[in-house]
């Protein structure tokens, strides 16, 4: 007899990741990846210049203003946001065939990118990531050396700003420590598989068994 499981056609989860600079929203993400390969980072269109070891196509999609005005033009972005001087995007096309394949994304974007995509698409969740205290992010925006002292300044003002934010979201996780972090993004995860509905239909199929 099939698993009960499979009696499911759920559409794929929408996790939307935000939190300031430095919370340490990527090496998280590429944890819970690790953890679960079928979910997918959606790959962002940015017009920011690459940081050393950036991959096109892989880091984002890196584009001039003038291209990544056309794709909007053209529709191809679900949602975008200025961030500190540059456009970043979510293509549409990938998210939306993930999602109906009941295929799970998991998007890195900014708190406004998140608000506008719960707009867009109520069933996606969010989560946000705050830092123990701001010393501490600081700390960690000053040892990822990949930005100069006045973009650092920048983000940690937006931070402050950005964390104020965090009462709208979904959920909040303080990212302490990234193993813990991850198990809860992980159960955060199998806790919204198991809404209604996203399970719609299950207990007619069952009754029918
Ligand atoms: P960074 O320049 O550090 O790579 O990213 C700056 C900010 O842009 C981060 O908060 C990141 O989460 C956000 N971001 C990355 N891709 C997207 C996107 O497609 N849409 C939005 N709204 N924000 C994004």
């Amino acid at each position: 007899m099939e698993d009960a499981k499979d009696l499911i056609v759920r559409t794929g989860i929408l996790l939307c990741v935000s939190g300031p600079s430095g919370v340490g929203k990527g090496s998280l993400i590429s944890k819970v990846l690790a953890v679960r390969p079928d979910m997918c980072h959606s790959v962002s269109v940015t017009t920011r210049a690459p940081r050393p070891g950036e991959k096109e196509g892989l880091s984002y999609y890196f584009r001039t203003r003038e291209e990544f005005l056309e794709m909007l033009g053209q529709k191809e972005i679900l949602e975008h946001d200025e961030y500190l001087g540059n456009y970043y995007g979510t293509l549409r096309r990938p998210i939306e065939e993930r999602m109906e394949k009941g295929l799970d994304t998991i998007l890195d974007i900014t708190v406004d990118g998140t608000l506008n995509t719960m707009k867009l698409i109520p069933d996606a969740v969010s989560i946000f990531l705050l830092p123990p205290s701001i010393q501490e992010l600081r700390r960690r925006l000053n040892t990822r050396g990949t930005e100069s002292d006045e973009v650092i300044q920048e983000r940690l003002a937006k931070a402050l700003e950005e964390i104020r934010m965090a009462k709208s979201f979904d959920y909040l996780v303080v990212n302490d420590d990234l193993d813990r972090s991850c198990q809860t993004i992980l159960g955060i995860l199998e806790a919204e598989q198991h809404r209604w509905k996203r399970m719609q239909g299950i207990e007619i199929a069952i009754l029918k068994r």
